[in-house]
């Protein structure tokens, strides 16, 4: 089963819109025609626009948000619903990254809300799940992954898992330094891929793509895209510098 590499860039709270649009220029120059990969970009929600605008007419990049609530609209303060994104040509929406899991008190229930909002509005969840170094240490991280990924897929059918891109990001490789070896990122990717097989059936999961996220750099990049069930990467530090994350996407095209 071939799978399309996908190599996203999670800009976190990073990136004025005026530094978005100052990345974008020459990088969307250099990407400027549809290429062997997807290329995502998640700018913070007041870039979004400015990057819209400039993504838009490139075929051979998407844009997508950080997060979305599950609420269609109305009072809750400080969100952003679907139908807004969707009124800028957003395709995807990372949900249940780490960093929202720990610092935000996002539960596999929510992120489980927003799985199905973002479904219901034809936008791409990046959904993304990871063991703590202690749950790894402890024996758990094959318990802890199961739990993620049942809650945060609870009652998605099959059909719906052809829209759904899954980022396997440990914890402690995150913003860390600290890479998964390549042999560690493969081995748990396809534990994670046979939980999808138990859940959705084989087909189901051997067509999923799962991207690698944790400190992903030039230098390690090629060497994990080249296992076989690492398709493409969520990359947060390095693709805050265009030439870097060109670097990256040029090994997901390589790989
Ligand atoms: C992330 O936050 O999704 C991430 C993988 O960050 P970094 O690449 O900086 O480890």
């Amino acid at each position: 089963m071939s799978r399309k590499n996908i190599i996203a860039a999670n800009w976190k709270m990073n990136m004025t819109p005026t530094e978005a649009a100052a990345f974008l220029d020459p990088f969307l120059s250099t990407f400027s025609e549809a290429t062997a990969v997807d290329i995502v970009i998640a700018p913070s929600f007041i870039a979004m626009p400015k990057a819209s605008e400039l993504i838009t007419p490139n075929p051979a990049v998407a844009l997508s948000a950080q997060n979305m609530s599950h609420e269609a609209s109305g009072a809750f303060t400080g969100e952003t619903s679907a139908a807004m994104l969707q009124d800028i040509n957003t395709e995807y929406v990372i949900l249940g990254h780490s960093e929202r899991r720990s610092l935000y008190g996002e539960d596999d229930a929510v992120i489980n809300k927003k799985v199905h909002a973002t479904l219901a509005a034809d936008l791409k969840p990046i959904l993304c799940i990871g063991e703590s170094l202690e749950e790894r240490e402890g024996g758990q991280l094959e318990s802890v992954l199961t739990t993620q990924l049942e809650g945060s897929l609870a009652d998605v059918t099959a059909e719906q898992m052809a829209d759904v891109v899954i980022a396997y990001e440990p914890v402690w490789a995150i913003g860390t330094g600290v890479t998964a070896t390549p042999e560690q990122a493969q081995d748990t990717q396809a534990f994670v891929r046979s939980v999808l097989a138990k859940i959705f059936g084989e087909e189901v999961a051997a067509a999923t793509r799962i991207q690698y996220g944790g400190s992903v750099k030039p230098g390690n990049a090629a060497d994990l895209i080249g296992r076989e069930d690492i398709d493409g990467f969520l990359v947060g530090g390095a693709s805050l510098d265009p030439q870097s994350f060109a670097e990256i996407v040029s090994a997901g095209i390589g790989g």
